[in-house]
This record gives C-alpha cells, sequence and structure tokens, in this order.
C-alpha cells in the first residue's frame, strides 16, 4: 500500500472520475472485472459533468451509434433499482422543429433512419408541436418529429450512481488522487506515478475529459482534442411550464431547451464556437465555470425569444458557462491507443457524454475485456486520427466549426471548411487551377469534381446538387474515353522481413502468397468474420508486400497487423503514404494513353489484370498497378511523389487526343457504386462478413496457413440464417431521385434494411444503392425477385429493382479497396 491507502497494483487503473470514467469502471466490475481503481484528482463529476444539461436525445450518425445511447436510455431508466441511488432520469420525449423546408426534409429522413433503428418517432405538424410544448411560438415552423423514447437526467445523481454501482461490484473509487505520469514498458503499460505514489497496473484506462490530451502526452499517445466554451441559461418561472414537458430542439436557431424547476434551461450550438483553454487546462478546475459571455450567446438568446416570447418578460436566474472538449470531427476517441499497448481512452465527448457514458462506457470496457471492439464502433475509434491530428493550432481552428455542427444542417455530403487545406499532393495547385473542388479525407485535400465555371462552390441540398452535370460528364469520360484521379491519399504500407509472407497470409482473409508481381484484393476479418479492412496487397518481391488501403486506415490497418503479426516474427511495417503519389488512369483508352509514354509492353498477355509491374513513364519509372475501382480498364501509378508533377503532365498530354480528363472522389463514388463494388465503413463493417458482402471469391478457405476469423466464417457457413444479412444492389426505377445513403429499404412495405451507400449511376440512369438487408429468411435472387422492393426517400417511397450481381458488368472485373 502506498501514500493513503491507495493499492501498489491494480489491473485496471482508470483516470477520472466524470460520468465517463464511472461508467467504464461500472461496467468493468458488472463483467466481472473488479480489481479496478479509479484516481480522480478532485471530486466526483467536478470536471465538466457538474454543469451538463443533461439532455438525452437517441438519434446519433449511426445505428452503432444510437444503439449505445438506446442503451443508455435503458440502463438510466433502471440504475436507481439497482443502486438505490436516483439518476434524476425521467423519459419526457423530445420535440425537434423545423424552420425551413429542407430542415424538414432533413427531419423527414432522420425519421425514417430512427425508424430502421428501432427507434419510435412521429412526425408532426406545427400544431402538434405547440400542443405538446405549449409555450412555443410556431407560425414560423414547417413541422416538427415527436421522439418518445427521448429523456432527461441529472448528470450529477447519474455519475454518482454508477460510481455506487461500480463499488458495489467491487472496484475502488478514490478522490483527491492525480495522476502525474503514465508508466510504459516497451510501449506497454505497465502503471501510473501519482502525487500520492506509484500504482502498476496492466491497463490505464484515460477517462480525463479534456485533460485527456494532457494525459495522453504522458506516455506519448495522441488523443486529439480541444476545449470550447459552452453555454446555457436558466430562466426563472414560466407559466405553462411543468416537469412533464419535453425537451425541445430548434436546430435551425442553434437551441434547446429543457424544463427546470419550472423555468427553462436555454442553451445551443452556436455556428462559430470559442475555442478555451489554449495554454492548457488548469489542474485544480474543479466545479469551475468561466465568465459569462453574453456576445457569444447573443445569437442563441436572439433564437430563443424567437421560439419563446414569453422569455422576453422572464429573469435568467442563472447563466452556465462551462468549458467540454470537441474533437476533430465531432465523434468521440474510443478504444486503445496505437502508441500504447493497454493504454484506452475514453473522451473527447463533444457534448454528449452524458446521453453516450451508458453506451460508450459499456463498449469500452467489452473493447478492453475482449482485447477487441464487440462491434462496430468505427466512427469513434481512436485509430481514425492520425500524429498530425494532435497539432494543437490545427484542433485549435478545427473546433470553432465542430461545436456548431450539432445543429448545423447535416447535408448529406457536407464538408468541413475550417483548418483547410491541411495535407495537400504535389497536383493540388494544378487541379485547383482546372476548378477542382475539394473534399477532406483523413486531412487529404482531394477534388471532390470539377467544376464547369471557375469559382463554383458546391450548394448543397438533398436533391440533385450543382455539380450533377460535371461529375456524369467525368464519369461518362471513365466509362468510354479515358480519366486521371489523383488518389495519392491512398494509405501505403510497406512490409517487409523474411516472415512477411507467411505474417501477412495469416491475417489477410485471400491468399497472398503468389508469385511476385502479383496483386490481390483481400480482406482482413476479426475472430468474428466481419471485416476490419479490406485492401490490395502487392507482392513485390519474395520477402516485401506493398500495402494499398483506404485514405482513412493508415494508423487503424497498421495497428491491426501489427498486434496480429507474432511477437517473435521477422516482419516490419513502414507507412510510406507520404512517399508515393497514386495517379489511377482509367478507361477504356488508358492502354494507348499509357503505351504512348512507356516503352513497357501493356498487352493483356504481358500485363494481365491483377498484376503489378515497374515500368518507365515519360523520364520516371512507376509502379503500375493494373486494377480497378470503377469497373474498367486501368492502372494505378504508384509514383515517386517527386515525380508527380512531370507524370501527370505527360498522361494529360498523351491523353488529349483521347479525352482525357480529370476526375473526382464523386465520380468515382458513382462508379464503383454502379459498378457494385463494396467499400470499407460503408457496406464491410467489422459486423459483416465476407459471405454477407457477396465477396466470397476473395477467401482462400484452403489454404494451409489458414487465416484469422476462419473458424466463424466457417461456422456462418453452417448457420441457415447468416445469409439474412446481405449487402444488394438496387437500382431506383425512376431516373430523377437522388439518394445519398441512410434511407431504408422496405420489402412489401415494411422496413428491412438500410442505404449503406449511393449515388447517381450516370450509366445507369438513376440512382444506384449499395443497401444491408436484414431479412426474417436467406436473401437468395429468387427471394430479392419474388418481392416488391422500394426506399424511403424523406417521407417518400420509390420503387427499387434488387440485385446480388450488378446490372453493369460489361468486364466482370473485380473489386478493390477505397
Ligand atoms: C454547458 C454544457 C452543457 C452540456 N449539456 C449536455 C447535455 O445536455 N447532454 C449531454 O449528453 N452532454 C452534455 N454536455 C457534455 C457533458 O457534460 C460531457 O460530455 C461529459 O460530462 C464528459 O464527461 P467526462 O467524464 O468525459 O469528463 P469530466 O466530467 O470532465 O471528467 C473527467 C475527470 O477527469 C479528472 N482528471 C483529469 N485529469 C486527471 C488526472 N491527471 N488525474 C486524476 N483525475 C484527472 C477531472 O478532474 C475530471 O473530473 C454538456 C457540457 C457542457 C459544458
Amino acid at each position: 500500500m502506498v501514500g493513503t491507502g491507495l493499492p501498489d497494483r491494480a489491473q485496471y487503473v482508470i483516470i477520472g472520475g466524470g460520468i465517463v470514467g464511472c461508467s467504464v469502471a461500472y461496467h468493468l466490475a458488472r463483467l466481472g472485472h473488479t480489481d479496478i481503481v479509479l484516481l480522480e484528482q478532485g471530486q466526483l463529476s467536478c470536471g465538466t459533468t457538474w454543469h451538463a444539461a443533461g439532455l438525452v436525445g437517441q438519434l446519433r450518425s449511426t445505428p452503432a451509434m444510437t444503439n449505445l445511447i438506446r442503451y443508455s436510455t435503458q440502463l438510466y431508466s433502471e440504475l436507481e433499482k439497482e443502486t438505490g441511488l436516483a439518476t434524476g432520469w425521467m423519459q419526457c420525449g423530445s420535440v425537434t422543429v423545423a424552420r425551413s423546408d429542407d430542415r424538414m426534409t432533413m427531419l423527414l429522413r432522420t425519421a425514417a433512419a430512427a425508424r430502421a433503428q428501432g427507434v419510435d418517432v412521429d412526425v408532426i405538424t406545427p400544431g402538434e408541436a405547440r400542443d405538446k410544448w405549449p409555450v412555443m411560438q410556431v407560425d414560423d415552423l414547417k413541422g416538427g418529429l415527436w421522439m418518445p423514447g427521448d429523456g432527461k437526467a441529472n448528470p450529477t445523481d447519474l455519475t454518482q450512481s454508477l460510481a455506487k454501482g461500480a463499488r458495489r461490484h467491487g472496484a475502488r473509487i478514490v478522490e483527491g488522487i492525480q495522476v502525474t505520469d503514465i508508466l510504459t514498458e516497451n510501449n506497454q503499460i505497465s502503471g501510473v506515478e501519482t502525487d500520492h505514489g506509484r500504482i502498476e497496473a496492466e491497463v490505464v484506462v484515460n477517462c480525463a475529459g479534456q485533460w485527456a490530451r494532457r494525459v495522453g502526452r504522458m506516455c506519448g499517445a495522441n488523443v486529439p482534442l480541444h476545449s470550447a466554451e459552452h453555454m446555457y441559461i436558466v430562466t426563472e418561472q414560466i407559466e405553462g411550464v411543468n416537469p412533464d414537458l419535453p425537451v425541445l430542439r430548434d436546430p435551425d436557431g442553434y437551441i434547446y431547451f429543457k424544463e427546470e424547476t419550472g423555468g427553462l434551461v436555454m442553451g445551443g450550438f452556436e455556428p462559430e464556437a470559442k475555442p478555451w483553454g489554449m495554454n492548457g487546462i488548469p489542474e485544480n478546475f474543479f466545479f469551475q465555470l468561466l465568465p459569462d459571455d453574453w456576445d457569444q450567446f447573443e445569437i442563441l438568446m436572439e433564437n430563443a425569444l424567437t421560439r419563446v416570447p414569453q422569455m422576453a418578460q422572464t429573469g435568467v436566474r442563472e447563466f452556465y458557462n462551462g468549458p467540454e472538449s470537441f474533437t476533430p470531427d465531432n465523434n468521440y476517441l474510443l478504444g486503445e491507443t496505437p502508441e500504447v499497448k493497454n493504454f484506452f481512452v475514453g473522451a473527447g465527448f463533444n457534448s454528449m457524454g452524458i446521453a453516450s457514458a451508458g453506451g460508450a462506457g459499456r463498449a469500452l470496457a467489452e473493447w478492453i475485456v475482449e482485447g477487441a471492439p464487440t462491434m462496430d464502433l468505427f466512427a469513434v475509434d481512436i485509430r481514425r486520427f492520425a500524429d498530425f491530428n494532435n497539432n494543437p493550432t490545427w484542433l485549435h481552428d478545427r473546433v470553432k466549426e465542430v461545436l456548431g455542427l450539432h445543429y448545423a444542417m447535416p447535408w448529406p455530403n457536407r464538408e468541413l471548411d475550417s483548418a483547410r487545406p491541411f495535407r495537400r499532393s504535389p497536383l493540388y495547385d494544378r487541379l485547383a487551377a482546372k476548378n477542382a473542388v475539394f473534399g477532406s479525407k483523413m486531412g487529404w485535400e482531394r477534388a471532390n469534381y470539377f467544376a464547369f465555371e471557375e469559382g463554383e462552390k458546391t450548394e448543397y441540398g438533398f436533391g440533385r446538387q450543382n455539380w450533377h452535370e460535371a461529375v456524369g460528364a467525368e464519369h461518362k469520360a471513365a466509362r468510354e474515353a479515358v480519366v486521371v484521379f489523383d488518389q495519392s491519399s491512398f494509405a501505403k504500407l510497406l512490409v517487409q522481413g523474411k516472415d512477411a509472407c507467411s505474417q501477412l497470409n495469416r491475417i489477410c482473409a485471400g491468399n497472398i502468397d503468389v508469385a511476385p508481381g502479383r496483386t490481390v484484393y483481400t480482406g482482413l476479418l476479426n475472430n468474428r468474420g466481419g471485416f476490419e479492412s479490406d485492401l490490395t496487397v502487392l507482392r513485390l518481391k519474395l520477402d516485401e508486400f506493398l500495402i494499398i488501403t483506404g485514405s482513412a486506415q493508415a494508423v487503424r490497418d497498421t495497428d491491426w497487423l501489427r498486434k496480429n503479426f507474432e511477437p517473435d516474427a521477422h516482419v516490419f511495417l513502414t507507412d510510406v503514404t507520404s512517399s508515393w503519389s497514386v495517379l489511377s488512369l482509367m478507361g477504356p483508352a488508358s492502354r494507348k494513353v499509357l503505351a504512348s509514354v512507356t516503352q513497357s509492353d501493356l498487352s493483356n498477355d504481358a500485363f494481365p489484370f491483377g498484376t503489378v509491374q515497374k515500368i518507365d513513364l515519360g523520364y520516371a519509372t512507376v509502379l503500375a498497378n493494373r486494377m480497378t475501382y470503377v469497373g474498367e480498364l486501368g492502372w494505378e501509378l504508384i509514383v515517386p511523389v517527386e515525380f508527380t508533377v512531370g507524370v501527370y503532365e505527360d498522361l494529360m498530354q498523351a491523353g488529349e487526343q483521347h479525352g482525357i480528363r480529370d476526375a473526382g472522389y464523386y465520380a468515382l463514388e458513382g462508379l464503383r457504386i454502379e459498378k457494385g463494388f463494396r467499400a470499407w465503413s460503408r457496406e464491410l463493417t467489422p459486423d459483416i462478413t465476407p459471405l454477407q458482402a457477396g465477396l466470397g471469391f476473395a477467401v482462400d478457405f484452403e489454404k494451409p496457413c489458414g487465416f484469422v476469423g476462419k473458424e466463424a466464417l466457417l461456422a456462418s457457413k453452417s448457420d441457415p440464417k447468416h445469409l439474412n444479412t446481405r449487402i444488394v444492389q438496387m437500382v431506383l426505377q425512376s431516373g430523377l431521385p437522388q439518394l445519398w445513403g441512410g434511407e431504408s429499404v422496405l420489402c412489401n412495405g415494411s422496413v428491412i434494411g438500410e442505404v449503406r451507400s449511393a449515388a447517381y449511376g450516370h450509366t445507369l440512369g438513376a440512382a444506384v444503392a449499395l443497401v444491408q438487408l436484414n431479412a426474417s429468411r436467406k436473401v437468395t435472387a429468387e427471394y430479392l425477385a419474388e418481392n416488391s422492393w422500394e426506399i424511403d426517400l424523406a417521407g417518400e417511397r420509390h420503387k427499387a429493382s434488387p440485385y446480388l450481381r450488378t446490372p453493369y458488368d460489361p468486364h466482370g472485373a473485380r473489386p478493390r479497396s477505397s
């Protein structure tokens, strides 16, 4: 024992006694893992938790996130029974209103998604909204949603109740202890240093709220978050406001309301937030607030007076201005850090920590115990970020925009505008000069499309957007002539060593033990047989492989591969993303274009599909990989970064007579969906197997070394229900509507699935979707043919034709990674 009676060792040390740390402790202990010490530098809930407004809204951006909050609501409603401590949970429901037609369309889309996820929701008129929330002015409203399962809770009581539950199951919770350092050996956790002595530990969980970035740095782990001021007021009593009043959200006015002691809590998410804590978060910031800032609050107050005119005659009892931490993409950070083994994070809750804590705490506890997430958590996985995302200047500039995203219109292809441009390919200026309109992925600026007019910007909307025709032209050129995509953002991982082949082959579902010069498309599967990634493995030499994987996957795939390499294996992985650009030359005329700038033989016999060769190209020497993500003849040219501009210029010049064009990611998306190629994190998730995805061809059950996930996949082969879930392509029968993804899919009028990704298929002449069906029987071609299919687009149903094989298949080409 050390200091004030702390143990000198524990299996789990949790840093932070806010709602998240207490939830992790509670769930770990409930799983029977009770050798836990939770350390709080002040008192429980003294950081951000104590001053939260306590709204708990269920619907989130992905089904997995929604499910976690649904679990939170269930837990919060039952916890008092278990612990004897009230949580203040009240299932008062929520009303969300729309001031504009676009917002109403968005709410209708939300309602369809909610139903697909089993969340109760009703679309209501402005009058019905006022019946539920009588003090509201509704003249300017178009309508709203009623979600009866939403509620509110008391954050401090909830935290105490979780803490009591954790203690009852065996956890120790100690207040007034500050962790001052994190101890590691060989990049693995060995303990923590505190202001009261050292504790050895197997696992450390960083739930330090807005201090979590600094705590991460104690052991070299990136926890990219930044604080911003976040405000609400509490009014005096208002006639007509009673404890049963639902929560009200008015996102067009950036505001929310809930009842408190007969008055209203009114707060919101202003479009431009005020970052805080640039010089570090004070250590003793316990139960403290920041000064009132009525200037910053003005935009919220004005909108509140429009919605609740009575507030003009009502006094303000309290002004709460508390800092909260926000992440670069408004989703929280969960999971084991790639930098340090057994160092887990649950932080950066973007003003959703009270709603999320129940589900996130359970998910993190399961992840710790199982060694891997037990469900698809990619949206919050800390491995979606890299080193550069932890840059404080970048975080500061990005956070100004992030807070407002809560209520900003979630346009289907909305790009964040702040802290850009960030990562640029050598072609950035050239493409910009050709009217490229850029999007951002993993920090990379990528051309989404090439506008017809200089200076054109994306005009967002739920229907066709202003780039429809420009993308149509790129799409047509890829199908009928030739295009160049700058895909330099692909992550590239070099795997070398005497054991590189045997190690990779055990991790990949496909057989990568092929002759040098061959390229293999394969999935990486988890122990449940679900996708952790899909990627292309280029065998360059007997002991050297280049992996090309999705732009967002560099950190996560590196982590997955390294974790699965055997400890003593002679294998070395290096992220070489920044050394190579990728220019994809795609289209029927690609061979002619490439032939005119290389002396290499590009004939089908000399250079078949699925092979890679080093070729001369102008003055450069590049790797040419015969692969396609668009379903046309083409080569991905992997070019040393400093040769990129020269290669690009040579290709454009040579392609002129063949009608070559630049093409962007919107065209790429339409081409791949039309071709039925699946993409990681859209159709391919940790919960979907290759059999369900229709990618059985990319699995080698016969290879002698087996592969991670094989047993689960074999078991699912004999499970009669396994193929009740399937990825299926659907094409709308009308050529007019635009699908974006997230829409629900109906079979004979009942919702049985969700659109995972969608785009307008310019070759097929209609919107095309890749959907996930969760049917009550095996999804076969007959089943699809026998039933009637519709897609719910903001409340309107459109007939769709289903396909197990794409209707656009002139070459029968195989997919590759995104
Ligand atoms: C004004 C406002 C309104 C909000 N309203 C809502 C809402 O309506 N609904 C909702 O879901 N969310 C809301 N939130 C967000 C919510 O409050 C947070 O997401 C949540 O409280 C975060 O909990 P946490 O446990 O991660 O962080 P915290 O509560 O900050 O807990 C972290 C703890 O770690 C401790 N700690 C830090 N460093 C160390 C160390 N080195 N050693 C030991 N201990 C350490 C700190 O003292 C702190 O107590 C609101 C936030 C604000 C600011």
